[in-house]
């Protein structure tokens, strides 16, 4: 059984790592942005009033995302264990998930904390380019990644463009409440003897060998 948690500033690369576990070891990948992007794509009032939260860089309110997990963790394929991307963002939800835990008689294994450093964060999103035809994404502040011609994909001359979200307003808001919301988690999780810190800086295979190295050799924090 592995219930594995994340807990990472935006870019850290959660969701990269995520997916790469869950094909390793079996267990679904539950990301709560997905679930909520699912509901805005169904066009409904909540979907809406979900779009306009993460337009802004806020977060959904705890009720909503509580409920709509709950329904994801009652799936039979979730009793092996399961990693939640994006899940808890706050405290408070993390406080409600321990109760949920307690009830079902289950608990978190790993908790891993990926640190990556603020201008690192930045570059990776503010940077980002995707092209409109073929979805390459590409990122003008690295140079390994750049478009060979500024604005064009290399592969199939389409037009690159940022999505709406990746502007320098979002980004500092959304990190604002990363800041706030969010890390209170890492001390919340240090008392429970569950957290693990990963540098997050170098590259998605650097990160990952972290990773399966403490998933694999049981190094547990006991
Ligand atoms: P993500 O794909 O994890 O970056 O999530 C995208 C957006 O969905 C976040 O910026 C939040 O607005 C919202 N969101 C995702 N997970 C949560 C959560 N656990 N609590 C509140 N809002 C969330």
């Amino acid at each position: 059984m592995k219930n594995i948690i994340f807990v990472a500033p935006p870019a850290a690369g959660k969701g990269t790592q995520s997916q790469i576990i869950s094909e390793r070891y079996n267990i679904p990948h539950i990301s709560t942005g997905s679930i909520l992007r699912n509901e805005i794509a169904t066009g409904s009032d909540l979907g809406h009033q979900i779009q306009k939260e993460i337009d802004l860089g806020n977060l959904v309110s705890d009720t909503l995302i509580i409920e709509l997990l709950l329904k994801r963790l009652r799936n039979n394929d979730c009793i092996n264990g399961y990693i939640l991307d994006g899940f808890p963002r706050t405290v408070n939800q993390a406080i409600l998930y321990d109760k949920i835990l307690e009830d079902s008689k289950s608990q978190i294994d790993y908790v891993f904390y990926l640190n990556l450093p603020i201008e690192e964060a930045y570059k990776r999103i503010v940077g980002r380019l995707t092209c409109s035809n073929c979805q390459t994404v590409y990122n003008y502040m690295y140079d390994g990644t750049k478009p060979k011609v500024e604005g064009i994909c290399d592969k199939c001359n389409g037009l690159l463009v940022k999505r709406d979200d990746d502007t320098k307003e979002v980004f500092e808001k959304r990190f604002q409440v990363y800041k706030t919301e969010t890390v209170p988690l890492i001390e919340y999780y240090k008392k429970q003897n569950k957290l693990y810190e990963i540098d997050s800086s170098i590259s998605k295979e650097h990160t990952f060998e972290q990773i399966i190295n403490i998933l694999d050799n049981g190094d547990k924090n006991d």
